[in-house]
């Protein structure tokens, strides 16, 4: 049963193909100041419902992800690997409805 992402003000929205089963609290420089948690899919398995969708991107490093966060209320939402045949994009799963969410098992990733 897929589920529904949605930024704050609605106009950032994914549906997931399946409840993730995991999510990533990752504490690497960028991950930690975001206070995201990451689930991961396949971009294949990830519809954005506004797809032309309004964000703005930050890349940083070397440059080989983009975070994507709404450009009106400026949740981050998901980042994308440059390289589009890379088979893994990461979703905010704070995005996510709360019973979706606290369902998933968190994992701490130590990046540091
Ligand atoms: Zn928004």
């Amino acid at each position: 049963m897929s589920v529904e992402a949605s930024c704050h003000c609605g106009s950032v929205r994914m549906a997931l193909a399946v409840a993730p089963e995991t999510v990533t609290d990752c504490n690497c420089s960028i991950c930690r100041r975001y206070g995201v948690l990451w689930a991961y899919y396949e971009p294949g398995s990830v519809d954005f419902l506004a797809p032309t969708g309004p964000t703005d991107t930050y890349e940083w490093g070397d440059r080989m992800l983009t975070f994507h966060r709404c450009r009106t209320c400026g949740c981050i939402t998901h980042w994308a690997d440059r390289d589009p045949s890379y088979d893994r994009m990461g979703v905010n799963a704070r995005l996510l409805p709360l019973d979706v969410l606290s369902a998933a098992q968190v994992l701490h990733l130590d990046r540091v």
